[in-house]
């Protein structure tokens, strides 16, 4: 009989595929002798079988009976019994924490007879009705979908009729009536009682939780995170304890550094007489770390040293939620904590200089993505702004977008393309749709650790939270400041910073990060720039990941630079050469008509004359990248598009020429070009005369290219430079292309040699991007002096489908349908696309064992293919010049983690 369910006492935290992140850790705080209310976890296996079969597997209820009677015992006391009841709560717990999901049905156990057991044994009537409400609530909103908004209107219409304000001021009568007026909403919109009895409570809580795992915002929570669809969920049954006791109780969340800066100290928040759920949704403002000091001063110091008893353990920044129950702490959860970028960088290096953790270990503590965001534009200096408020910086960042007041709204305006902020009095777990398609969010309740900040940090997105001064109308979609005249709607744009908290009206000008300046100008010229003593932390911090990064790293970063400018760039960021210059880009703009006249040549003089006219201008662009690739490689790869790119499109020509014709004013060029156009035009032109065959088809092109960049390499040479271009033909399938493109490029160097009397010995190569490639890599080989892999080719020539058809169609839908794990195009398929690149690898090495071998597809630049291409054994990654900092990161994780592999 498989085993289903775990006591806490017998698992831990290497247990997270099993018993999911929070049921893993709660077993490993049982299993250090922390204060853990006793529980167990249903495993994430029992989800799966739900899923699969659409019903409870039948072992589950007999092993959560032994489970449950064994915390009976311990406890001695009963599940929802008449006189001092166990309560449990039932909180969902996936391998990955995922706010799209159900989260937490408290005071399960709780029904007309053990809630007076409760109150007796508790000697606080109120409290224990009070609780009897919250699980009313509670579970009618989660397990049964009733609409959270009926059982609030009944709250808000007894706090009316009572004359308080507060929910806490409501007295033993009116939360008795409440308890028969949610009863009522229970069976007036689920069509059920309110189940009275304790085990249907926790068994139906149970089912709601496996059942989470589909609904539809889980879904987009994972499709975003990347989190496979086919996990499912562990459950976490745990006694209750109460952080809702009174003034000597209370509940929160801490860190053991701070989550969203990475400064050094602990960092919380603290509800006095409060639930758990009540910290996280920020309905109230919390007190810090310090204020349960002076409240709680044992507590407090107990606290403290289980913090650091966890983060020594964990040897990571742990958050932790915990209650005090009249005076005794307890444990609820614990995590490796969420972080911002920048306390990732920062963290990890004090743990570096704590002994904690090595450099290599730290290096894996960061990542691509994060330095990604580090690396994003900032608002630029203050003069000028218009300041409407300033609040709790949750998440950094700067963000400038248009007011969207709901999910809707906020989808439907970023679908068409414009930035929106989504401005919520609140957010909660349906807001997340709307979370995503913003780019930033602002609320005007909560802290830190409310839902719109931990989701907000989780996404990378800019969140500033608890902006009081905000009077939010959702419904007339009206924003006012408080002081303020203007009311603001869905046309006015705002702007808010991430990082300090202020939100102003209207745009706000970006600038350099301090990483993205560290990243062009150096660490000394990034210092200088700032006082702040965070900000001169995480560049001390980059710099060291960076530098450790570069050392350890046995792939080499190249970036794929089409203009002088781009391989500035690339320079400035620390690319080690160009692995692909695309040469047609620099035939476009006003440079496009002589393609066309080339095209259009009738005669030889024709073509030798449009020839003549490229020859410079691609020659001086050439000396440009070669000067400041000085001393490193680069890869000039010819040609590539089909024709149609330099032409005009049928249809408009084929219109204008009718047009002509009609008015009788027809331009005999226009009618000549139609008749090309039609020549050339191809059903599916990228399989079409492209690449190679048309280099092989069009006379002059590759003498000329050639040329250009022979020529270049001279003139650089005379002036004393150190020029490596190394010349690539793509879209190779056979052998021969290859030969005989080679021939010719051959040719041209050996006059531009004779004519110079310079030596030009360039490396000849080819792109491997279609199957037949990779297959007769090791024919290929001998006429190659290098690879580079062509991943969006391969990807496409691989699956046979189109990039620019399908990812409009159904890449989504295949993501959703678990087909892909992430789109192709994004990272490498490396069964499939993967498995091509390691066929090319084998036969080219197997043909020439030190042949250079590198990839310059957008995959190049992809955290994760990086740590494929690694495996693959490849020489360097080519990437955009703005992801070479990603890549060299990643390259040395992906050295760091094969060591550690090994
Ligand atoms: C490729 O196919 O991966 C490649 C780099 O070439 P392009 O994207 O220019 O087709
Ligand atoms: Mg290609």
């Amino acid at each position: 009989m498989p085993k289903y369910v775990y006591r806490f006492s017998e698992g831990d935290k290497d247990q997270k595929d099993l018993l999911g992140g929070k049921g893993a850790n709660l077993a490993e705080m049982t299993k250090l002798g922390l204060p853990v209310p006793p529980g167990f976890t249903i495993t994430t296996d029992a989800c799966r079988a739900y899923l699969r079969d659409g019903a409870v597997p039948d072992e589950l209820a007999v092993q959560v009976t032994k489970a449950l009677r064994e915390v009976e015992e311990e406890l001695r006391r009963e599940l929802g019994a008449a006189s001092d009841p166990l309560l449990v709560s039932v909180r969902s717990g996936a391998k990955f924490s995922m706010p799209g999901m159900m989260e937490t049905v408290l005071n399960i156990g709780l029904n007309d007879a053990s809630v007076e057991g409760l109150a007796a044994a508790s000697g606080d009537e109120r409290f224990a009705w009070d609780s009897y409400r919250r699980l009313i609530q509670m579970f009618g909103k989660t397990v049964l979908d009733i609409e959270g908004e009926h059982f609030s209107a009944a709250l808000e219409a007894k706090k009316v009729s009572c004359g308080v304000t507060l929910d806490y001021e409501l007295d033993v009568v009116a939360l008795r009536e409440l308890v028969e007026e949610y009863k009522a909403v229970v069976r007036e919109h689920a069509g059920i009682e309110f189940p009275q009895d304790p085990r249907t409570q926790l068994d139906m809580a149970t089912e709601a939780v496996f059942r989470s795992w589909n609904t539809e915002r889980a879904h987009i929570y994972r499709r975003r995170e990347k989190i496979p669809h086919d996990l499912g969920t562990a459950v976490n049954v745990c006694t209750m304890v109460f952080g809702n006791m009174g003034d000597t109780s209370g509940t929160g969340v801490c860190f053991t550094r701070d989550p969203s800066t990475g400064r050094a100290g602990v960092y919380g928040d603290y509800l006095v007489n409060a639930q758990g759920e009540d910290v996280v949704a920020g309905i109230r403002n919390t007190l810090s770390l310090a204020d349960l000091e002076r409240l709680d001063k044992t507590s407090y110091d107990e606290l403290r040293a289980i913090m650091r008893k966890l983060e020594t353990h964990y040897r990571d920044l742990c958050d932790i939620e915990f209650t005090i129950e009249r005076g005794k702490l307890w444990l609820l959860q614990t995590r490796v904590g969420k972080r911002t970028a920048a306390a990732a960088f920062r963290v990890a290096t004090q743990l570096v200089d704590e002994k904690l953790i090595t450099t290599d270990e730290a290096l894996f503590r960061v990542n691509g993505a994060q330095l990604t965001q580090l690396m994003f534009p900032q608002f630029g200096p203050s003069q000028g702004r218009d300041l409407l408020t300033k609040a709790m910086p949750a998440s950094p960042g700067a963000a400038v977008g248009y007011i969207a007041f709901d999910n809707v709204e906020a989808q439907e305006r970023a679908a068409a393309g414009d930035p929106v902020i989504l401005v919520r009095r609140e957010t909660n777990p349906d807001d997340l749709s709307g979370m995503v398609a913003a780019v930033g969010v602002l609320t005007a309740r909560g802290g830190k650790t409310s839902h719109a900040a931990v989701v907000a940090r989780g996404m990378g997105k800019t969140c500033v939270c608890g902006a009081e001064a905000l009077e939010i109308d959702a419904e007339a979609r009206t924003l006012r400041v408080v002081g303020r005249e203007e009311v603001l709607g869905s046309n006015d744009k705002i702007a808010i910073d991430g990082t300090t908290g202020e939100v102003f009206l209207g745009e706000v000008p970006v600038v350099d990060s301090p990483v993205m300046t560290y990243l062009r100008r150096g660490l000394d010229e990034a210092l200088a720039l700032t006082e702040d003593a965070d900000t001169r932390e995480l560049l001390v911090a980059v710099d060291r990941l960076m530098t450790h990064a570069d050392k350890v790293r046995d792939l080499q970063v190249r970036a794929n630079a089409d203009t002088p400018d781009d391989a500035r760039h690339a320079i400035q960021r620390g690319a080690q050469g160009v692995g692909l210059c695309r040469t047609e880009h620099m035939f476009l703009g006003e440079r496009k008509q002589f393609v066309q006249n080339l095209i259009l040549a009738a005669t030889d003089e024709e073509r030798v004359s449009a020839l003549d006219a490229l020859l410079p201008l691609q020659k001086s662009d050439f000396v440009q990248m070669l000067e400041t690739m000085d001393g490193k490689p680069m890869t000039i790869r010819l040609i590539d598009p089909p024709l149609h790119e330099f032409l005009p499109d049928l249809t408009e020509l084929s219109v204008k020429v009718a047009l002509g014709r009609e008015r009788g004013d027809l331009d005999p060029a226009d009618e000549h070009l139609l008749a090309v156009v039609r020549k050339s035009h191809e059903s599916n032109p990228m399989l079409g005369l492209r690449g190679v065959r048309l280099l092989l088809t069009m006379p002059g092109l590759i003498e000329l290219q050639v040329r250009a960049v022979a020529e270049a390499a001279v003139e650089r040479l005379k002036a004393g430079g150190d020029p490596r271009p190394e010349i690539m033909v793509p879209l190779i399938g056979s052998v021969r292309e290859l030969q005989m493109a080679r021939e010719r490029v051959e040719k041209v160097l050996t006059q531009v040699s004779a004519e110079s009397g310079y030596e030009l010995a360039f490396p000849i190569g080819c792109m491997i991007e279609l199957p037949r490639a990779a297959v007769t890599s090791a024919h290929v080989a001998e006429e190659a002096d290098f690879f580079s892999f062509g991943t969006n080719d391969l990807t496409q020539t691989t699956w046979g489908f189109s990039r620019d058809d399908v990812e409009s169609s159904f890449v989504g839908h295949y993501i959703d349908d678990g087909i892909f794990g992430t789109s192709p195009f994004e990272s490498i398929d490396v069964d499939g696309v993967g498995g091509m690149v390691r066929l090319g690898v084998e036969g080219g090495r197997s043909t020439k064992p030190n042949m250079k071998l590198g990839v310059c597809g957008e995959h190049g630049g992809d955290p994760e293919s990086i740590a494929f291409f690694h495996q693959a054994g490849l020489d360097y990654v080519s990437c955009s010049p703005f992801r070479v900092p990603v890549a060299r990161l990643e390259a040395g994780r992906a050295a760091v983690l094969a060591a550690i592999e090994d």
